[in-house]
């Protein structure tokens, strides 16, 4: 196959400013991430650069090769930049021009002007540095869970590795039998593989961008901002597939119903902002008392829900007490203040083949009222006397409906 350097060059030059113009245009639709502008620039500047690479020979060497070879060093170091500024780093200016400046400072030195091999290996090595550079920043930022960062950061280290063995590979290769420049086969080579690069690299840029905004907007759909536990609606959809995963292999199943004592009297006399502190500490706590496999969600206010699966009776019981014991001793002074916050729990556990988890809710709901009647700051279970005496004693409260789904499924 014959690839015909000036027309890759023009193609490359095309494509280089079409991604770079799609980069910008896909951040001023989303203006949140800031790092697209940084790579979209990056690609306009590689664009004007290759662009002065294709003059070779119509226009002095000092901008074929001085100043393009200076603005494709800085439109890599833009696209390091963009991948600081992706993770929340800051942009370093002296490090973003450096890679320019020694480059024309080495094109100032006569001894090395004259030198082709020197030239391209300072030149591979300040693109390896950048290009490794910014797959270090995306390494670095692992912690956020993005699909594309690893192929992201598989191009950028495979990309600086080529051009790290270009010169060694040129030395045992040479660039051209006949010292033309357009004759070189490694021209032919390093330019298709740049083309492809940038195509890929641009691509993946912006798959990581929108990743990142799906998740954000899947999070804040899902997660509750104050607690970072599941909001109802997450809780409920965890629930169901739980429900799925336990109609397949039914095992016993609690929920619990957990609700704080007196909490608007905690607002009253400590404030809102403490009102939050307890309902994080409470969190905090609950968390530290099931298993990672256990459903946790805040149902609403300072209404909470929890589902234990394969969980017997006193094993639900027993965690509901850990949840109760270990908040009214953590809740019991909150910033130097003398909170004594308290929870009531509501439990129910499932022994059926078939789970329903509002059935079970509404059941737990009724225990839950036993133990704000009986003196709060107490766990108990769900019994058929309950929902009867429930219905005997309050046949308008605002739970009735649950209770009377739950009395029905118990008669
Ligand atoms: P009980 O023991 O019977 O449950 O009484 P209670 O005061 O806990 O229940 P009530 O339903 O009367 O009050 C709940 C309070 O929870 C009222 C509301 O202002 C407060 N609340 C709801 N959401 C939040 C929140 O996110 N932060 C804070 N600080 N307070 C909240
Ligand atoms: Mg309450
Ligand atoms: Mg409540």
């Amino acid at each position: 196959m014959n690839l015909d350097v000036n027309t890759l060059f023009m193609v490359t030059v095309y494509v280089e400013a079409i991604l770079g113009l799609l980069l910008l245009f896909a951040w001023a639709q989303n203006t949140a991430i800031h790092a697209v502008a940084w790579w979209g620039f990056a690609h306009l500047i590689r664009a004007a650069s290759v662009m002065l690479f294709g003059m070779f020979g119509q226009a002095p060497d000092l901008i074929t090769i001085d100043l393009a070879n200076a603005l494709l060093f800085t439109a890599f170091a833009v696209t390091w930049t963009g991948a600081r500024v992706f993770d929340g780093r800051p942009v370093e200016p002296v490090y973003l021009v450096t890679g320019a400046v020694i480059w024309l400072l080495v094109c100032r030195l006569p001894l090395l002007n004259d030198s082709l091999d020197v030239r391209s290996l300072i030149a591979s090595a300040i693109i390896t540095a950048y290009t490794w550079l910014t797959a270090y920043e995306f390494w670095r930022g692992r912690n956020e869970q993005l699909v594309s960062r690893w192929p992201a950061i598989f191009m950028l280290f495979a990309h600086g590795a080529l051009f790290l063995l270009r010169t060694p590979l040129v030395a045992l290769m040479p660039w051209s039998p006949t010292n033309n420049i357009y004759g070189s086969v490694w021209l032919t080579v390093l330019s298709f593989e740049a083309l492809l690069f940038t195509i890929s690299i641009a691509f993946i840029l912006l798959a990581m961008a929108k990743e990142r905004t799906e998740q954000r907007h899947r999070t804040a759909a899902m997660v509750d901002p104050l607690t970072g536990i599941a909001n109802r609606r997450a809780f409920l959809q965890d629930a169901a597939t739980l429900t799925k995963k336990h109609n397949a292999k039914p095992r016993p199943t609690a929920v619990l119903l957990i609700d704080l004592d007196h909490f608007k009297s905690i607002n009253d006399r400590f404030g809102h902002a403490l009102g939050d502190r307890v309902l994080e500490i409470f969190t905090d706590g609950a968390r530290q008392s099931i298993r990672s496999s256990d459903l946790i969600g805040r149902l609403g206010g300072e209404e909470f829900a929890a589902v234990l699966y394969d969980t017997s009776r006193d094993k639900a019981v027993a965690v509901a007490e850990r949840i109760r014991e270990t908040f009214a001793t953590s809740a019991m002074d909150v910033d130097g203040r003398p909170v004594c916050a308290t929870v009531s729990i509501g439990v129910v556990v499932c022994q059926d083949t078939v789970l329903d988890i509002p059935e079970l809710l509404a059941q737990a709901d009724n225990a839950l009222y036993f133990a704000k009647e009986h003196g709060r700051n107490r766990v108990e279970v769900a019994s058929l006397e309950m929902i009867l005496a429930r219905r005997g004693a309050s046949p308008v409260s605002s739970a009735t409906a649950p209770a009377d789904a739950a009395a029905k499924s118990a008669a």
